[in-house]
């Protein structure tokens, strides 16, 4: 391989890793959607919060994937354990960036296909998550 090709290798490389960064935080805002949307809570407004505690999270609380993984999958306030599921969504935001813009190049195609996968990802996880709730109400009777 030469100079150049390296090179070139090397910006895509970090090209995808911003695309990464940028789908995990997208999907993070998602993890947000879904939390509230069934919940009628506005997701517009207010501060995220321990879903136990309820202390209010600061940025260091919610870098994508970072913070979950230094904070080994604990609130930092009262040491209960944050579900996987929001690193997995962030993870997933990552992984269809890269996909997308490896697959169709950084085009419209790519973000139309990023996009979607971020309203399948919304529905199902609300779907996934009602279903549970309503399995778990029948075995409560
Ligand atoms: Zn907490």
């Amino acid at each position: 391989m030469d100079w150049l090709s390296f090179s070139i290798l090397l910006a895509r490389i970090m090209i995808e890793i911003v695309f990464f960064a940028i789908g995990a935080s997208i999907f993070s805002f998602l993890n947000v959607i879904i939390y509230r949307l069934p919940r009628h809570i506005q997701f517009t407004l207010g501060h995220s919060k321990c879903t136990t505690c309820g202390h209010e999270l600061t940025m260091r609380d919610m870098i994508p994937i970072l913070s979950w993984v230094s904070l080994r999958g604990k609130c930092r306030y009262c040491g209960a354990r944050v579900s996987a599921r929001y690193t997995i969504v962030e993870v997933l935001g990552g992984i269809f960036a890269v996909l997308w813009t490896v697959l169709f190049g950084i085009k419209w195609m790519a973000l139309l296909a990023f996009l979607a996968s971020g309203v399948l990802t919304v529905v199902l996880y609300i779907l996934y998550d009602k279903m549970r709730e309503s399995s778990l109400r029948q075995s409560r009777k």
